[in-house]
Formats: structure tokens, C-alpha cells, sequence
């Protein structure tokens, strides 16, 4: 079974809006094992959203819409989906009942032009709008379906997940799961290589990397007739990749490496300073996302300038005439010292050169040295990373967190 997504609305066009509505729906359509070809997104115009209905169903059999289903006379799409299936619109009561009802809640003055959105053909499914007044419909007309639904991403959802997921169920007969793993701290060239076998001998389940946000994604997905069939479709394999690269993978799922760290911390109730140079703060903000880090998170330090290093971490003053700022010795004091504090389980320090200025031959730009200090043991680790300013205090505050999240696993 093929699907088409079609966005329509004219603030799409103009890039006035993100388009979630349809990575949300091409998600949910491959989660259903239904494929999608295409998108389009369209404005609000009838004869280009008639040839954009002529074109979609041409290459599929459904074609989702969203957006254009308010009350007024540029909201189009239902009346031009009915209007390609040649399907007659009449006031359905019980829609106009329950827009009345909601207009009279919210004590709104309903106007005329909102009897509009209770007006459905005979033979359709109307879908219920849990959050908004304009009802969905289901149009289907020789084995060609066309599904519409609201704009508001938070109407489309509910009414996806509610109504048009049971209906496009029952018209699959299997479902697609997937298992997305997360690595970080190794390429995605070098990572695909330690499982090209695997990659190039699965069919089903299907093994796919993704470069991400810094890290690279390994997505595992099967087709089944059931979602447990697909689970234990996926569980070997899943197994198997962890077996050859576990090290470098922090989480199934949406889980971020900072989440990962954070909820180690406050299980292990692992006490946590930072001092930081050249992050400015990002690590500690970072940390601080996480909802229940206040039991184990002490204290944050921004120390830029040497002053600072030496009033409140305690560096001495030769180690930073004789090595730097950015060197290995000073991130070393500053975790010790900034442990030291607070006497905390661990402390972590960042100094480094973010740029764009003040790079030199032995020091360039992007030279980030970041400590460890976990009771009593320090280490350091010495990162030359590409990108701007932004750029390296990112990759410096996620490459710290990787490499504290892989010594608390050994603890
Ligand atoms: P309304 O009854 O609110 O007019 P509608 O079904 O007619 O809803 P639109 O008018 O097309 O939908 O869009 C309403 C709002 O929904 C937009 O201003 C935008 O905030 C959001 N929206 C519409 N389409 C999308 C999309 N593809 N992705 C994300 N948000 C969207």
C-alpha cells in the first residue's frame, strides 16, 4: 500500500512555518509499514490542489492531507477533495451540534461561515476533532482514498492517532518496527564497517545509518505481520551490532547522551561540580536539563579568565605560566580543584581555544582539553575539533559527557 502526504497551506510555502505535520505523518505512515514516495505541500489554491489530488493518486492509493479546514473561504481542501472525487457536501447535524456546543463553551460568538466545517458527503467517515472545532473526513471512491485532516499539529495529531490509525490498520495487513540504536564517539564510515556484513546480508530486518546531531544512528527496522514478530525480528540483530559495537552505543530511541549521563549520576547519587572555560556554562546547562539532577548537581563555575582559575579552583599560578591555560595540566587542577570545593564524587573541567581568534601553531583553534575527576582518579583528554565558535563548545560539552558516561559505566 503507497501514501502521499500533502501539506497544504500557503505558510508552508513561504517558509513562514516548519512542516512538522509532515514528518510526523510520513513517521506514522512508516510505522503502519504503508510506504511514502512523495510529499508535496501546496497553497491554498483550488486548481493546483485538484492537479496535486490528480498526481498523488495517480502513483497511490491514499493521500493524506492537512491544513485548510477552517471556516473560511481560503480554507478549500475538503471541498476540492470532494470536489476531484465529484462528491456531493450537506450539513451533517451531529458535526454542526457539537461545533455549536464548543462555540457555546468557550462563550464565542458563532458566525455563519463555521456551519462550513459541519458540511460533509453522504458516504464519508467523519473524523472527531478532540481539540479544535473542523472534524476530519475519510473520502473513499473506487479503492483510491483520501483522508483530510486539520492544520494545528496538536488537532491532526490526536485525530491521527485516534481515528486514522485504527482505519489505516485494518487496511494493512503488516506493520513495520524499528529499534533506532545511538552511537557516539566513532564515524559513521568506521562504524558501518564494523558491520558491513550485517548490513549487506539483512533484508528483513533492514540495518541503516544515519549521521545525526553528532552522532550517527543505526536504525533496525522489520516488516511483520505482527509487532511482536517484529520484535523478535529485531532483538538478534539488535544483539549482534551491540556485541560488535556496544562501547560506542549511549541509547535506544530518542534518549540524548545528556539524559543518559544524568539519570547514571542521580542512580549511582554520584556528586557533580563543573568548571568550565571555554563551554562558558554549557555543560552545567546541559547537566541541568535533566529534571532530577538536583540531588547530585553542586555547583557550576564559568573560570575564563586565569584569575578566576586561581581564585576559585585553586590552579597554580606556574602551571599556567608554564603550560597554558589550555593545556592538560590546567584542565587537570581545574577538575581536582573544583571537586575540591564541594568535595563532590566527581568534577569536570573544559578550557580550550573555541575561536575564530587567538589560535597558534601549538595551540590552534578548536584544541579543547577536558578533565575527569571521579573520586580520587583524574584524567584528561585532549580533542581537536573542526567548526566555529558554537561548534567546538557544543562538540567539547558532548564529548565530555560521552566520556564521563563510558568511566561511570566501569564504576
Ligand atoms: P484552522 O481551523 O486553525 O484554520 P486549518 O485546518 O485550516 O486550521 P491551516 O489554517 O492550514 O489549518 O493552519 C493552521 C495552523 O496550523 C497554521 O498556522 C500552523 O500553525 C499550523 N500548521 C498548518 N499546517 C502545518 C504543517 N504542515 N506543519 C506544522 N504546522 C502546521
Amino acid at each position: 500500500m503507497k501514501a502521499e502526504i500533502i501539506t497544504v497551506g500557503t505558510e508552508i510555502l513561504l517558509g513562514d512555518i516548519v512542516n512538522t505535520n509532515s514528518q510526523y505523518l510520513a513517521k506514522e505512515l512508516a510505522s503502519l509499514g504503508i510506504d511514502v514516495y512523495y510529499q508535496s505541500s501546496v497553497g491554498d489554491n483550488e486548481n493546483r490542489l485538484l492537479q496535486s489530488f490528480k498526481e498523488s493518486l495517480k502513483r497511490s492509493d491514499i493521500v493524506i492531507t492537512t491544513g485548510g479546514l477552517g471556516p473560511t473561504n481560503d480554507d478549500i481542501t475538503k471541498e476540492v477533495a470532494c470536489k476531484y472525487f465529484d462528491k456531493e457536501l450537506e450539513l451533517h447535524k451531529p458535526s454542526w451540534d457539537k461545533i455549536e456546543f464548543f462555540f457555546n463553551k468557550l462563550g464565542i460568538e458563532i458566525t455563519e461561515n463555521n456551519k462550513k466545517q459541519a458540511y460533509f458527503p453522504k458516504d464519508s467517515i467523519i473524523l472527531q476533532n478532540k481539540n479544535g472545532t473542523a472534524p476530519g473526513v475519510v473520502l473513499e471512491k473506487n479503492e483510491k482514498i483520501i483522508i483530510v485532516l486539520p492544520g494545528p499539529p496538536k488537532e491532526m495529531k490526536s485525530m491521527f492517532e485516534n481515528e486514522v490509525k485504527p482505519y489505516l490498520q485494518k487496511l494493512t495487513d503488516s506493520v513495520l518496527v524499528s529499534k533506532t540504536l545511538r552511537a557516539f564517539g566513532i564515524g559513521e564510515s568506521t562504524l558501518e564497517d564494523k558491520i558491513i556484513d550485517l548490513i549487506q546480508n539483512q533484508t528483513n530486518p533492514t540495518i541503516a545509518p544515519y549521521v545525526g546531531d553528532m552522532e550517527v544512528r543505526l536504525r533496525v527496522m522489520a516488516k511483520a505481520k505482527t509487532e511482536k514478530e517484529g520484535q523478535e525480528l529485531i532483538e538478534p540483530v539488535v544483539k549482534n551490532i551491540k556485541d560488535r559495537v556496544g562501547q560506542y552505543i549511549y541509547a535506544e530511541g530518542d534518549t540524548s547522551i545528556e539524559e543518559v549521563v544524568s539519570k547514571m549520576l542521580v542512580e549511582k547519587n554520584m556528586t557533580i561540580a563543573t568548571a568550565e572555560s571555554c563551554t562558558g556554562g554549557l555543560v552545567s546547562a546541559t547537566l541541568i536539563n535533566y529534571p532530577g539532577i538536583s540531588s547530585v548537581f553542586m555547583e557550576g563555575c564559568v573560570t575564563y579568565s586565569n584569575e578566576a582559575k586561581i581564585m576559585r579552583l585553586g590552579v597554580k599560578e606556574e602551571t599556567l605560566e608554564k603550560y597554558g591555560a589550555v593545556s592538560e595540566e590546567t584542565a587537570r587542577e581545574m577538575a581536582e580543584g573544583i571537586a575540591r570545593n564541594f568535595d563532590t564524587n566527581i568534577g569536570l573541567s573544559t578550557t580550550g581555544v573555541a575561536g575564530p581568534e587567538g589560535g597558534t601553531k601549538e595551540k590552534p583553534v578548536g584544541l579543547v582539553y577536558v578533565g575527569i575527576y571521579i573520586n580520587g582518579k583524574t584524567t584528561v583528554k585532549k580533542y581537536a575539533f573542526n567548526g566555529d565558535r558554537q561548534g567546538i563548545r557544543l562538540r567539547a560539552t558532548k564529548n565530555l559527557l560521552n566520556d564521563l558516561r563510558v568511566q561511570l559505566l566501569e564504576l
